[in-house]
């Protein structure tokens, strides 16, 4: 049975269904809702909704599979030779997924297909090969004992993810579980439940154990979300989201003790010095802000420039804008596409709305009648207490805003609840090295943005997050480290 299915039932919509405990199906009670593509603004799928009992089923089927089944006992090399097959599926039907997420939220097909796919691909590769490579401690200094350190798997993990980037995202919080021999129940965001739904459909074709890698759909507050984070039995929940989700997940799991990994909202600052290769700093901004349509939580949404660059950087910075080709995400040629949602769209319009209320105009940009769109924007002449400068608007919008040396730009930098990254632009290595030390947040890229490293560890400082993955990381995460000491 496919997960996606190509004919349409009866309401001539396609279907995504829910997998749990290796059944791919509806709901138990046949409950479900729609997906609307962004695009057309019409609802395209039916989704399996996931009632109380499928959250249960779904978290007795990951304990199983994690108590009983052969997965977290199996050698770790036929652990990972399965993470690799996966891989090797998804690579097979990179096409099909990537256009699954274009269609439920709108993100431009050849961002979706060269980016988010590829990372869940690597990033599979990339857990599998880490866990087998993985070592662990010995701790001589007493002849008479042998102590050591054994990683072992944590158990079930409930992973919640966002719509950004819904493969891609889902895949970085279930890979690392999976290569450390954990069992998973994902609940894809209600925007984007497609790929996950594929995905799970394709972890049983290349092999993984039935419960391994569950998926549930639904929505937060009172709904599968908040079912699955507070559910019994639950051994690690990782989340990626809104500071405020994060916030109520921690809380949740504070009351059973479950460890959580938060990865949350972002305000990244962009700082432009004067002696930067301008070329350089104007099309590293315009990725740092436009991919994706702004909806990033690494965007670096405030941009500050030294004043005696400032002229021709925002000159330039808005011609490249222009530039970008925004329009039908399906056309490969897109760059920026329609906002995920039309709620989100609200969202945002009501950002731009505020530009001018709080003193400062649009360069360009603005709204498309009509559409989900809002075409790369860029505002000027406003001050730090600008609605627009403080919260996380997750749209195609840059701030671009005067300073006069490093002390301001990094006072500027630094004032945010948020610190999820930062990026700057100079020629001056001492500068570059020196600032980066003094950015709270917790990626720094210095004339480049968005190259990630896999085994370095990436999350926030502040409200962006708890914790940190990749690498070593994610091991410490996804595993119980256990001290083994034997007298001999
Ligand atoms: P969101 O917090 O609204 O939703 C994220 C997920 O949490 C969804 O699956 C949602 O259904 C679920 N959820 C909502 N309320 C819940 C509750 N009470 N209990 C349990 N689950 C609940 O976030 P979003 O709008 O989907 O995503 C955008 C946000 O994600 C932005 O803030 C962005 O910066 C952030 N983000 C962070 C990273 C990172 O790595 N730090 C990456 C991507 C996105």
């Amino acid at each position: 049975m496919q997960t996606v299915v190509s004919e349409r039932n009866p309401s001539g919509l396609d279907k995504v269904a829910q997998v749990v405990d290796g059944r791919i199906g509806e709901s138990a009670d046949g409950a479900y809702f729609e997906s609307v593509d962004p695009w057309t603004q019409r609802p395209w799928a039916r989704v399996a909704r996931a009632g109380r009992a499928d959250v249960k089923a779904a978290v007795a089927a990951a304990r199983r599979a994690f108590d009983e089944g052969p997965w977290p006992r199996m050698p770790q090399r036929e652990r990972s030779a399965l993470l690799h097959r996966l891989a090797d599926l998804i690579q097979a039907h990179a096409d099909e997924l990537a256009r699954l997420d274009t269609r439920d939220m709108g993100m431009p097909v050849t961002n979706s297909r060269n980016w988010n796919v590829t990372s869940a691909i690597n990033h599979f590769r990339f857990f599998a090969s880490h866990a087998q490579l993985s070592t662990a401690s010995t701790y001589p200094g007493d002849d008479r004992l042998h102590q050591y350190l054994r990683y072992e798997p944590a158990g079930v993990f409930a992973a919640i993810a966002p719509w950004n980037y819904p493969l891609n995202l889902g895949v970085w919080k279930i890979a690392p579980a999976l290569a450390y021999g954990n069992t998973v129940v994902l609940k894809p965001a209600e925007q984007s439940p497609a790929s996950a739904a594929r995905l799970a459909a394709l972890a049983l074709e290349a092999g993984l154990p039935p419960g391994v890698l569950n998926v549930v759909h639904g929505f937060g507050p009172d709904s599968t979300g908040e079912w699955l984070t507070t559910a019994p039995g639950i051994d690690r929940i990782t989340f990626t989201g809104e500071s405020r989700t994060g916030s109520i997940i921690a809380a949740a799991a504070a009351r059973s003790l479950v460890p959580v990994s938060l990865e949350c909202g972002g305000k990244g600052a962009n700082l432009v010095f004067a002696d930067a290769d301008l070329a350089v700093a104007v099309a590293g901004s315009i990725r740092a802000i436009y991919s994706n349509s702004g909806q990033v939580c690494l965007s670096a949404s405030r941009v500050y420039v030294q004043r005696a660059a400032y002229e021709e950087f925002v000159d330039r910075f808005v011609r490249a804008a222009e530039a970008l080709p925004y329009g039908d995400p399906h056309d490969p040629a897109t760059h920026v596409g329609p906002l995920s949602s039309a709620e989100h769209h609200a969202k945002v319009s009501d950002y731009l709305d505020s530009v001018g209320s709080d003193g400062g105009e649009l360069r360009t940009g603005g709204r498309v009648d009509g559409t989900l769109l809002v075409r790369p924007t860029v505002a000027v002449g406003l001050g730090p207490a600008a609605r627009i400068c403080r919260e996380e608007v997750f749209g195609p919008v840059a701030v671009v805003t005067p300073f006069d040396d490093e002390a301001e730009a990094l006072r500027l930098a630094n004032d945010t609840p948020f610190g999820l990254s930062a990026v700057l632009f100079t020629r001056d290595l001492g500068r570059a090295h020196r600032v980066a030390a003094q950015l709270r947040a917790g990626t720094v890229w210095i004339n480049t943005f968005g190259v990630r490293e896999p085994r370095a560890p990436f999350g926030g400082f502040g409200v962006s997050g708890v914790g940190r993955e990749g690498g070593d990381f994610s091991r410490e995460f996804c595993t119980e480290p256990k001290t083994v000491i034997a007298a001999i």
